[in-house]
């Protein structure tokens, strides 16, 4: 695949800032690509930009849009690395088959992203555990407010550093089982990361904030019953310190890579791993009893973030607030070890960026 690549003048030039927290900076360039008449015309990296649209974009309206979230780090060695590129690519076209939009092109939709972090690879911090996280979005611009499938799309990817998550350190999180607001509906669009997903999300989480906690944990919400997500991580369950369990994916559970990535290397290192339906109430009972030793959510952001503390009408159900339980502090330290290239990488998960 051809990629045109712009040549920036000196004003759109800025150095990369010292302090960029998580989220708010972007690199000079970002990739777009727009799609009409059925097929995907010129690819370009050009300038991060501001862009126009009408005011009747379907995407305003009808929030057809879907985004993937991935991460490259600064090896050793000084190159580069993107983690599992390729499984997000055929989660973003997942989500577009899901969303009515066109899918990508894996190999060149991977392609585009190596370019654009070989170009800005002076973005990709080396301060220990930070990267340059990479989002990858598409949004339906037809302007016009018939109620349909757009025919014309725009796919962009911005890239921008991102500090360590655990800058003072990883600690444990205080979760609230929401018994009012579910995420996903069977047969609905909680598998696809797309924008809407997360809008019908926010008032369970200032919900949960007032209360006091962190995060939600997601139920299933055909029964009420079943434990899903917490907030826009996969959950894992530990017993007795070496069995994992996490919930099977359903549909309306989001497919994580960091959960695949886990649940694949988790025997290796010594631990079995269980995918099954999970009951709210007979887990909380294990908390209680104690066969329960960790819980922890997982997800690209954060690689794992424990759980110090579940509240379910009314109740608390404790875990260790303080402490980072072993099993996840012996997960995090190998799955980083692989994507920041510290280790080798058995399962051919990583793509080596060379940089000058
Ligand atoms: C992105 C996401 C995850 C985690 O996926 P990763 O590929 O591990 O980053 C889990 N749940 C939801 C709802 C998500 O949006």
């Amino acid at each position: 695949m051809d990629i045109k690549i712009e040549k920036l003048d000196e004003s759109q030039l800025r150095p990369v800032p010292e302090d960029f927290g998580f989220g708010n900076v972007f690199a000079n360039r970002m990739y777009s690509q727009e799609y009409a008449d059925g097929s995907w015309g010129e690819a370009k990296i050009g300038a991060y930009s501001d862009f126009t649209m009408s005011p009747a974009s379907s995407v305003f309206h009808y929030g057809q849009e879907i985004f993937e979230g991935l991460k490259a780090y600064r090896r050793p060695d000084g190159h580069v690395n993107l983690f599992r590129p390729w499984e997000n690519a055929k989660r973003f076209n997942n989500s577009a088959s899901r969303m009515s939009m066109p899918m990508v092109d894996v190999e060149d939709h991977v392609a585009s992203i190596a370019k654009l972090v070989e170009i800005e690879q002076e973005w990709v911090p080396s301060a220990a555990g930070s990267s340059l996280y990479v989002r990858p979005t598409m949004i339906a611009t037809d302007s016009a407010l018939g109620m349909r499938a757009s025919s014309r799309y725009k796919h962009f990817v911005i890239v921008g550093p991102v500090g360590n998550y655990y800058a003072s350190g990883m600690a444990p999180v205080a979760v609230y089982i929401s018994d009012e607001y579910r995420r996903a509906a069977h047969g609905g669009t909680g598998a696809a990361k797309t924008g809407g997903n997360y809008a019908a999300s926010m008032i369970a989480s200032e919900q949960a904030k007032q209360k006091g906690y962190v995060q939600v944990l997601w139920i299933d919400s055909a029964q009420g019953k079943y434990v899903e997500e917490v907030g826009t991580m996969n959950i894992m369950f530990v017993y007795g310190g070496k069995k994992i369990v996490t919930p099977k994916l359903t549909g309306s559970i989001l497919p994580g890579i960091t959960r695949d990535s886990l649940l694949k290397m988790a025997p290796d290192l010594g631990y079995e791993v269980v995918e099954e339906m999970i009951e709210v109430e007979q887990m909380l009972a294990d908390i209680e009893s104690g066969a329960i030793t960790e819980v922890f959510g997982c997800g690209t952001a954060v690689v794992v973030s424990p759980v110090g503390r579940f509240g379910y009408r009314g109740k608390d159900y404790c875990l260790d607030e303080t402490n980072v339980g072993p099993v996840a502090q012996h997960l995090y330290d190998e799955l980083t070890a692989i994507q920041f290239g510290r280790k080798e990488d058995p399962y051919g998960w990583t793509m080596k960026i060379e940089v000058e």
